[in-house]
């Protein structure tokens, strides 16, 4: 979807907030400790090659989750190393080569099926997951791993790096944690060969589990600003959302009582209403769950009243207000801010989903 950009709907990205949160969450670590920020998802809503930019001269690398962001930043002309979290077909190994770009190698299937595509290997590298306890991707034992390890350097490939991911590092109980962490590091002491990078740490374990750091981390929610945890642990240090979400009043009426608003007729006025409608919906990211949310005007909480649409919603103004009037979706006005920690709750998800769901429609503004 093309951004649109004839229409006051526009995300504000600051994107110097979010070096200013790389540097608050990297301040304490060692020199030599490499410095990844993650990028995927189009930086998590704030534009991936924009972020990268931002963090071109502070961040040692780049995480992405496919190809195809690995190589929006090639394209970018940004020459960091880049690690693909994600399985990658393996027709992309000769791209992966060519461009420098890191792989994550999972499972021996995987390696396998390269082994059956007889492509040229030399010179790539690769970074080997190792699952404990996320179930997702990654070996679960060290024979396999060391297997592994054997048949990449018969395949002068480069292995570069090991690492594993925790489920739940974010979280106020750490049992699960603890759990995870002996494991990786018992892995790592029956592995005759260590490679250059070992990694564990996202963005919570970065905050709350300095012993995780190993010498590389995988920084990405909290670079935005956010809270990993939502609201379960405190930040220890403020962070600065780097992100808004405005828009204007296109049109107000004012209804008299028992007026019905939006599709299947949710909401009636109850006396004299002013209603507004905003150039944002559904298609946007804006959930239908969001009806009953309030956004600000003029400081003031204005609830959304009948269904969201795809395009557009309705608000209940506590007065009239003229045609391009701001909305504030997310963000400050007057003494009030509602944040994406706001959205997350209303609707029953976490902040990382609801600036993943903010489509390409929202044009980005990137403010210095
Ligand atoms: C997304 C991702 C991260 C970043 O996690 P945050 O919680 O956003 O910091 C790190 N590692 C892997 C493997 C990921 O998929």
């Amino acid at each position: 979807m093309k951004a649109s950009i004839h229409r006051p709907t526009v995300a504000k990205v600051k994107v110097g907030n979010i070096g200013h949160n790389f540097d608050r969450l990297t301040e304490n670590l060692p020199a030599r400790t490499k410095k990844f920020a993650v990028v995927k998802a189009g930086a998590y809503g704030h534009g991936a090659v924009e972020v990268a930019r931002e963090l071109s001269s502070k961040a040692d690398g780049f995480c992405v989750s496919n190809m195809d962001e690995a190589l929006e930043l090639r394209q970018a002309g940004l020459e960091h190393p880049i690690l693909i979290l994600g399985v990658v077909p393996t027709d992309c190994i000769p791209l992966a080569r060519q461009t420098n770009i890191s792989l994550t190698v999972s499972s021996l299937d995987w390696w396998h099926l390269v082994q059956e595509a007889g492509l040229e290997l030399d010179g790539l590298s690769v970074h080997i997951k190792v699952d404990t306890g996320m179930g997702r991707l990654g070996f679960r034992n060290v024979e396999e791993i060391t297997e592994l390890i054997e048949e990449l350097a018969a395949a002068d490939v480069d292995f570069e790096g090991i690492f594993t991911h925790f489920a739940a590092a974010d979280q106020a109980d750490d049992c699960y944690y603890q759990e995870q962490l002996q494991n990786f590091r018992s892995i790592l002491d029956q592995l005759t060969s260590l490679p250059d990078l070992i990694h564990a740490s996202n963005s919570a374990a970065s905050i709350w589990h300095p012993d995780a750091v190993f010498n590389m981390i995988r920084l990405g929610d909290a670079l935005y600003g956010l809270n990993p945890s939502g609201r379960e642990l405190e930040l220890p240090y403020a962070l600065l959302p780097a992100l808004s979400l405005e828009s204007q009043l296109v049109q107000t009426k004012l209804l008299d009582a028992g007026q019905k608003i939006g599709y299947g007729m949710t909401y009636e006025s109850r006396g004299d209403e002013y209603i507004g409608t905003v150039p944002i919906g559904y298609a946007d990211g804006l959930l239908r769950a969001m009806q009953g949310f309030s956004v600000l005007v003029d400081g003031e909480p204005c609830p959304i009243v009948g269904r969201v649409s795809m395009d557009q919603i309705t608000i209940r103004l506590p007065k009239p207000y003229p045609l391009g009037t701001k909305v504030t979706l997310i963000g400050q006005d007057g003494d009030r801010e509602i944040t994406v920690q706001d959205w997350a709750d209303y609707v029953g998800t976490i902040n990382y989903e609801v600036v993943c769901l903010l489509s390409s429609r929202i044009y980005r503004q990137y403010i210095e």
